[in-house]
């Protein structure tokens, strides 16, 4: 039993007694004993009334000093005390908290569920050219106008960071990242990558112009070698190395080939081309080519939803898919099932090319799109691979906004994905006789003697 009920319990005791005992001297106990318990009863009322006065109003007012009241003042003074500590402790952490926000040199914006701004700090508000103070509770894509911007925003992907050029400085690349942060706030993280962006640019352009600058070079050593391998009075002794070096001078054409398509699609911002590709023209190019080249026999199937039309550029995705098919060709054994699809898939479409070939070991496949990634080197470069196929089928893929997913399982085969999102889809009604606003491919022009490769290959113009 806590003090203060014991002090009540005796208290109470002590005034019925008394009145017990003066109504017993004046003749009446029961009205006696009934002013006692009024007694008992205002007091009580007195105590909850001081209590009810010190909660409204802790300043000149006193809390009940006794009694079951005056501990429960107690408990809630104390509890009082220990909260406004806390919260003075919490004041304190989120300054510090502001403060190295504040002198963190990336931007950090903090906006609500409904992307308003509750907090910009200095570097935020200097990159985006934002007010630290007048633009809370502003709409940030209000004030950061770009329409990728709010597009990047809406998609709540926390994965996927968003680049773009400084709206004060069009020559500072600034790259955004938004952190899920308290309920259902984002932390926007901007950092300024104009350092990082130049390099990249630099090796870019510097791959590019190496590549360039060496194409004449080898078209001259190409020629001279064609001429000797024709020569009917090239001695014995240099048929080989002529032939050798014939087959690596080929080799290095269709590197430098290559790495000038891949420069030239980094180079370039999504492909804008938004003709409708009629995918069934475009898998019947693709297994006419691939029939050809391929040195075994191997089974080919096709399913094509016709009525799925894919929006890009025609050049790029042949290549790309060109590549998968081509790789699939390669890496199928004799007696092996090629499968092509194209189906729409949950408002988008994907193109499958599956192969029941020797399928990859899973440590590789998450690098098998770097460049010059090669599961085996030596047999890649005996079949005439460059390592750079897998690397342009991504960037073309990117620049449809389009993933490429690879599954493989070894001795079982291997399935390469390429998801495409609705933006990139234009599903119309069946109707074969009906001409399609679409890019036909045109006669496959694929060299019938030219070494197998799964990447040094012109997609046919559409
Ligand atoms: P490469 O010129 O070597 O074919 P790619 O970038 O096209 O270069 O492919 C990278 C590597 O991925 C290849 O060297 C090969 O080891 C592996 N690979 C690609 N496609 C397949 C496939 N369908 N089956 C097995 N391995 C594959």
């Amino acid at each position: 039993m806590s003090s203060a009920l014991g002090f009540d319990l005796k208290r109470c005791a002590a005034v019925a007694s008394a009145s017990v005992l003066l109504g017993w001297v004046f003749g009446d106990v029961v009205l006696g004993l009934a002013l006692g318990l009024a007694v008992l009863l205002a007091q009580q009322l007195h105590g909850a009334w001081l209590l009810q006065r010190w909660m409204q109003n802790h300043e000149g007012a006193l809390p009940p000093r006794r009694g079951l009241f005056g501990d429960i003042g107690m408990h809630v003074d104390r509890a009082q005390r220990q909260a406004r500590k806390r919260k003075k402790r919490l004041t304190k952490v989120a300054a510090r908290f502001r403060q190295a926000a504040s002198a963190n040199p990336d931007g950090a914006i903090i906006i609500d569920g409904a992307d308003r701004i509750e907090w910009i700090n200095k570097a935020a508000a200097h990159f985006l050219g934002l007010r630290q103070a007048q633009d809370q509770g502003q709409l940030v894509v209000n004030l950061v106008r770009n329409p990728g911007f709010s597009t990047w925003l809406e998609a709540r992907n926390e994965d996927e960071p968003f680049e773009l050029d400084s709206p004060l400085n069009s020559a500072d690349r600034l790259l955004l990242r938004a952190l899920p942060y308290g309920d259902f706030k984002r932390m926007v993280i901007v950092r300024n990558i104009t350092r990082l962006h130049k390099l990249e640019q630099m090796r870019r352009d510097f791959v590019a112009n190496v590549s360039h600058e060496l194409r004449s070079p080898l078209t001259v050593v190409v020629g001279y070698l064609e001429g000797m391998g024709e020569d009917e009075h090239l001695p014995e002794r240099l048929h080989r190395p002529v032939q050798q070096m014939a087959r690596q001078t080929a080799r290095m054409t269709r590197i430098v080939e290559d790495l000038l398509r891949l420069s030239r699609i980094e180079s370039e911002p999504n492909a804008a081309v938004h003709s409708a590709i009629n995918m069934g023209d475009l898998v019947d190019s693709l297994l006419r080519d691939a029939q050809r080249i391929t040195a075994v026999e191997q089974v080919f199937e096709h399913n094509v939803d016709h009525a799925v039309l894919l929006l890009g550029d025609y050049n790029e995705v042949y290549s790309a898919l060109s590549n998968l098919l081509f790789n699939a060709v390669q890496y199928t054994p004799a007696g092996g099932r090629i499968e092509l699809n194209w189906l729409a898939d949950g408002g988008g479409a994907r193109f499958e090319v599956r192969d029941s070939g020797e399928g990859i070991e899973a440590h590789h496949l998450s690098r098998l799109t770097e460049r010059f990634y090669r599961v085996d080197k030596a047999r890649s470069q005996s079949i005439g691979g460059t390592g750079l196929g897998l690397a342009i089928v991504k960037h073309v893929l990117m620049r449809h906004e389009a993933h490429l997913r690879i599954s493989s399982e070894i001795g079982k085969g291997s399935l390469f994905a390429c998801e495409f999102p609705a933006s990139r889809v234009d599903c119309q009604p069946m109707q074969h006789d009906t001409p399609l606003d679409a890019t036909r491919a045109p006669e496959s022009v694929i060299d019938k003697d030219a070494a197998p490769t799964a990447i040094s290959f012109d997609a046919p113009r559409g």
